[in-house]
Formats: C-alpha cells, sequence, structure tokens
C-alpha cells in the first residue's frame, strides 16, 4: 500500500521586480504553476517596493489556495544597483529613484528602497530569501535552464540595460552584488543622454528604454514602428542605438573572452527582427582572434529568463534534471494584475 502524506508540497516563490513591472510566481518540484503580473509602483514610502512584491507573491498563493507559510524560500532578481545598508541588501535603481537625477517622470523622491529586510520581516530565518541583480539571475536561469555555456554574458535590453556575466563557469557578483551594471559604463563624451545614475553619454542613458528618443521628443514604440516603415531619421536612431549596445558587447567580449551572448528584455524582444543583424555586426566585423564563434542570440527562456533565473537561486538542485526535461515553464499561466 502506498504510504500517503497530509504534509503540503514543497514551494517556493520567485520575485521579479524590474523598472516597469513586477512579477511573482510558486513553484513546486512540477514546475512553476502560477505568475502574477503588475506595474512596478512609483509612488509611496520607500518601502512600497518590497510590500509590493509581498502581496503579489500572497496574490499568488491564494490564487492557487497555497498557505505562504509553507514557502521554503523566496528568490528575487531584481534591478539595482544594491546596497547594504544596516545589514539588509536594498536597492537603488535609476528608473525607479525620482531622488536622483532624470527624475522628470517619477512622482517619488526615493534614494534608496530596503528590501531584503522588508522580506525577511516577513520569512522568518527559517526560510532562505536570495536576492541577485536580475541580470545575474537571468544568467543563473540561462545556466540551469538553457544552454549558456561556461563563458557567457546575459544582457537585458529593456527600461534599463544591465548584464550578468560567467567566467569560466562563474557568474560574477561583485562586492556588493552590482558586478555587471555596465549599462552605466560611459561611451559617448558628446552625448548629453542623461541618465537616472547621472552621467551623461553612458549606454542606457542613451539607449535604455527609459531614456532612448528623448532627445527626439518621441516615445521609444513610435521610433521604432517609423524606422519599420522606413523613415530615415528613425532608422538613424536605431542603427545608433544597436552600435552603441553591440560595441557595449564587443567590448565586454574582449575583456571576458566570452563565447555566447544571450539576450533578453522588451526593446528587445519587440524589435528583435531589426535590431539583431545591426548588433551582431559590431561585434562579428571586429578583430576575429576574439571575436570568432561568438554567439548572439536571444534568451531561450524568452520573458521567464528573470523569473527563471530567481528560481535558479534558491530552488531545491534536484529539481533542475526534471525541469530541464520537462520545461514545465512553457505552459505557465501569468495573471495581470492592474
Ligand atoms: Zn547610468
Amino acid at each position: 500500500m502506498p504510504m500517503t502524506s497530509d504534509a503540503p508540497p514543497t514551494a517556493v516563490a520567485a520575485l521579479d521586480i524590474g523598472g516597469t513591472k513586477m512579477a511573482a510566481c510558486i513553484a513546486t518540484a512540477s514546475g512553476p504553476l502560477l505568475r502574477v503580473v503588475q506595474p512596478t509602483l512609483t509612488s509611496g514610502t520607500p518601502d512600497t517596493i518590497a510590500r509590493q512584491g509581498l502581496r503579489l507573491i500572497d496574490e499568488c498563493c491564494q490564487q492557487l489556495q497555497i498557505d505562504p507559510a509553507v514557502l521554503k524560500s523566496v528568490g528575487v532578481s531584481s534591478c539595482g544597483p544594491f546596497e547594504v545598508r544596516d545589514g539588509a541588501t536594498g536597492i537603488i535603481p535609476p528608473n525607479l529613484c525620482g531622488g536622483l537625477t532624470n527624475r522628470d517622470d517619477l512622482p517619488n523622491d526615493w534614494t534608496f528602497l530596503p528590501l531584503e529586510s522588508v522580506l525577511r520581516e516577513r520569512f522568518s530565518s527559517v526560510r532562505s530569501v536570495r536576492i541577485a541583480n536580475d541580470c545575474v539571475a537571468a544568467l543563473h536561469g540561462e545556466r540551469a535552464f538553457g544552454i549558456a555555456p561556461a563563458n557567457a554574458i546575459y544582457v537585458t535590453w529593456s527600461t534599463g540595460i544591465g548584464f550578468g556575466l560567467c567566467v569560466d563557469g562563474h557568474i560574477l557578483h561583485g562586492k556588493a552584488g552590482n558586478a555587471g551594471h555596465a549599462g552605466h559604463m560611459l561611451l559617448s563624451e558628446t552625448s548629453q543622454a542623461l541618465c537616472g545614475c547621472g552621467n551623461r553619454g553612458d549606454l542606457e542613458g542613451m539607449v535604455g528604454g527609459r531614456n532612448f528618443g528623448k532627445h527626439l521628443g518621441k516615445s521609444l514604440e513610435l521610433i521604432f514602428s517609423d524606422a519599420q516603415r522606413g523613415d530615415v531619421s528613425a532608422l538613424d536612431a536605431v542603427h545608433d542605438a544597436a552600435r552603441w549596445f553591440g560595441r557595449a558587447l564587443y567590448n565586454l567580449t574582449t575583456i571576458l573572452d566570452t563565447e555566447a551572448i544571450f539576450i533578453g528584455g522588451s526593446v528587445w524582444r519587440h524589435n528583435e527582427t531589426l535590431l539583431a543583424p545591426l548588433v551582431q555586426r559590431e561585434i562579428g566585423d571586429r578583430f576575429p582572434a576574439l571575436t570568432r564563434g561568438v554567439t548572439v542570440q536571444s534568451t531561450t527562456l524568452g520573458e521567464l529568463v528573470t523569473d527563471m533565473g530567481a528560481f535558479a537561486l534558491v530552488m531545491p538542485a534536484g529539481w533542475i534534471t526534471d525541469w530541464r526535461a520537462h520545461r514545465p515553464w512553457e505552459t505557465l499561466r501569468s495573471v495581470p494584475l492592474t
């Protein structure tokens, strides 16, 4: 006779905090069960972001009729950069903190958002809470569930631009978890494009989704749709953006001796057909000794790459083989919340 148990199955949560949207997802050994998504809040007290994350986890649990008390761990992929204050990690994302520079479109004066302290207060010490930069987490996801080799870059081209870097099988974290914030590397001496970090002429200031097009007085969506129709000035803007983005990837490839580059993020996802050959050219046309054979492709996990990365941070290692075999995330249901 088979043994039965009334104990609830082990469940883990993934929380993905982005500059535009936030998602929470719950998984058991069989795979992710449900994902709820909501626009990231930008007003209120500085703990608004962390508390929104808790509410989304609760909402996901409620829809699944799972008691949040049974969650064994919470993996968080979050936009950064991070700063540790009073022993707990918080975030200072330029695209959410209106107390930094370039604040015209942000209705707050935030300069630091507590995260770990709020999550740990709710999820007591017996359960693990692990936070990683979203692109670092994404690379953990690509390594666990995709095809990223030991020397790989993950890059998101979204509201902001960020990177995850893997060298010799080691995903880089850095002194505060901020390795890969190359969206803030200075590229242009002449551009006046202002990034939320205060730089003028850094990669994110020039081509990040929040900033791209400001100098033309057009939205990003309009520029890309005009470019698709052959509008010359829009095409020039897209070519410029792809050139800066591709050069950044070339530079990182030369530094890290990279084998494969995986790209995600909404700007890339919606405009891949136009951008991919332009970006590929910036890398493949340069110094063959360093770039020969380097592959550039979209993330194999699509829009879920950061969610899967958050799971990869905390899920039991024994689940990974089964998930890789059955790819349960491909049928995951996403529920948008207003
Ligand atoms: Zn910047």
